[in-house]
């Protein structure tokens, strides 16, 4: 039976990165683990379509979707968190709303009418909040609002909420603000003047919110939460404290220790009596938290310098980490920094040495070197995308010892094109949403290393990129040892590369960290973490 909805928008107030993807999440988990079907929407205030043709030092990384939608990487949280894959209707930025607005009028769809921004671009929004809710799957819809209330940006996604709040009538939707309630040290002092105001600039667009949820650096107490509910008119025990954490994966028990749920339930009018079930969840926190030892595992890749941009496959190491019961120190390496002079002195104390995704030719060289020294020194070897793609350069220049060995992407004219553009996209020109995106199946080779970690024959995994290996290489790279391991079965695409001759090297041209959760850790990461722990201990005893 087609599930009657209920819509929970979370806005964000005072500052920018509070971290309501966080607390979305969390409270979808706390709701899932109720028993209910939930799933979480990200509206994007930018005029991007999406963010794939985002620089990741502005965005941080970009997230890909089964059904191929480049993403924000709250949705990775989402998919962490609830164990639920997320779609392109889970993302909608400005850009993608006006796109869709422009080609109605060009359709005629308007005629006659000026196109506006009230009520033609709050229409677009609002149909594609609903859009989720009228596939009849969840019990609740949760939208974030990007950005902070008060940026002209996020002005027609608040009165899109404004228009709801009549439209779905009561019981049916609510607004959670999260705010910062900042503490002066000089005065030893929490202050909620900050909260007030933001609280005071959404009323001004017609939005009160329900809930208030607190970002703060110390216990706020039951006085402070009153004074806060007297000057915002929410109840007291609407006033939620969102205290630090030491990491994003305490937070839905935090939350449930606040029962942010519970007065979810209490205001949409919903059973409240409903037992969690989080047994999985404090399982792993458990483990995360009180490892048996530590393993160092570097991360080399040219975006370092920000860490959201590697933003799944640190959490997958989480994941994998705990599901070792190891703590994973991930050091991050810039691949700029590494050379065939330093490589030995600059990875020598790494157990495992992931080579990251990218685009283009800066930091090449270090990846190169360090895989080299991965290969040469049987350190545990995982290489993503583009790492993957080294990995078939740095045997055809090391091994194989073929002339001029390139990826046509850093060099078009190389004499060994091994890594080369895929057929597909030779004819395509323009850049956004046009790589060869999201799941595709692959089928893993017999006694294979994959296949032993994955326990399957038959994968389907993420995809992001425009190149390939060469198959006119094939025999070649197989008969001086690098085995290619998974193809795709409609299209003969090399997935997988492994060398054999190795306790653990493996590069995959998909992107593994996109399907890692809490729930299912990701067998590669699972495999490889346990590659390095046994490494580890294969050089202390
Ligand atoms: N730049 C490479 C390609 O387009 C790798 C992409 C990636 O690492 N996501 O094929």
């Amino acid at each position: 039976m087609a599930k009657n909805c209920k819509y929970i928008f979370v806005t964000g107030g005072v500052t920018s990165s509070l971290g309501k993807g966080i607390i979305a999440a969390s409270l979808a988990k706390l709701l899932q683990s109720r028993g209910y079907s939930i799933t979480i929407q990200k509206l994007d205030p930018y005029i991007n379509i999406d963010p794939g043709t985002l620089n990741p030092y502005e965005h941080g990384e970009c997230y890909v979707t089964d059904d191929g939608a480049e993403t924000d990487l709250d949705l990775g949280h989402y998919e962490r968190f609830l164990n639920v894959p997320t779609s392109q209707a889970n993302n909608v930025t400005t850009g993608r709303i006006y796109q869709s607005v422009i080609n109605k009028e060009r359709r005629g769809e308007y005629l006659g009418k000026t196109v506006q921004v009230i009520p033609h671009i709050t229409d677009e929004i609002k149909a594609s909040i609903k859009k989720l809710g009228n596939t009849g799957e969840y019990d609740f819809v949760i939208t974030e609002i990007g950005g902070t209330v008060g940026d002209i940006e996020s002005l027609p996604y608040v009165e899109a909420v404004r228009q709801l709040n009549y439209e779905l009538g009561k019981n049916n939707h609510l607004v959670i603000h999260l705010t910062l309630i900042p503490y002066l040290a000089a005065s030893g002092e929490l202050k909620t003047k900050p909260t007030q105001h933001s609280v005071k600039m959404l009323l001004e667009y017609g939005v009160q919110p329900d809930i208030l949820v607190c970002r703060t650096e110390h216990k706020l107490g039951q006085d402070l939460k009153d004074k806060v509910a007297r000057f915002c008119n929410v109840e007291a025990k609407a006033v939620i404290e969102a205290i630090d954490a030491s990491t994003i994966y305490e937070v839905p028990i935090l939350m449930l220790k606040e029962k942010l749920d519970h007065v979810v339930l209490e205001k949409l009018n919903m059973e409240t009596d409903s037992i969690h079930n989080l047994t999985k969840w404090r399982d792993f926190l458990e483990k995360f938290q009180n490892p048996k030892q530590t393993v160092t595992i570097g991360l080399v890749g040219k975006y370092v310098e920000l860490k959201d941009s590697y933003k799944s496959i640190a959490e997958a190491f989480i994941h994998a980490g705990a599901a070792n019961e190891v703590k994973v120190d991930l050091k991050w390496i810039h691949s700029e920094s590494i050379n065939e002079k330093n490589v030995n002195e600059k990875l020598s104390k790494l157990s495992g040495i992931l080579v990251a995704p990218g685009f283009g030719k800066r930091g090449i060289g270090g990846k190169v070197s360090a895989i080299k020294y991965a290969r040469e020194n049987d350190v545990p070897f995982l290489g993503i995308c583009l790492g993957m793609q080294c990995a078939v350069i740095e045997f055809g220049r090391n091994v194989l010892k073929l002339e001029d060995v390139d990826s046509a992407e850093i060099n078009t004219g190389a004499g060994n094109p091994v890594i080369d553009i895929m057929e597909s996209q030779k004819s395509i020109t323009e850049k956004g949403g046009t790589m060869r995106l999201g799941a595709y199946p692959c089928k893993l080779a017999e006694d294979s290393l994959s296949r032993q970690v994955y326990g399957e024959k038959n994968i389907t995994e993420r995809h992001r990129h425009r190149y390939e290996f060469n198959n006119d290489y094939t025999e070649q790279y197989k008969t001086a040892g690098m085995n290619l391991t998974g193809i795709n079965p409609n299209s003969n695409l090399v997935e997988i590369i492994e060398i054999p001759n190795h306790p653990w090297f493996m590069g995959v041209q998909f992107h593994p960290e996109y399907k890692s959760t809490v729930a299912n850790p990701h067998p590669l990461f699972v495999g490889f973490v346990k590659a390095a722990v046994t490494i580890k201990e294969l050089i202390h005893s």
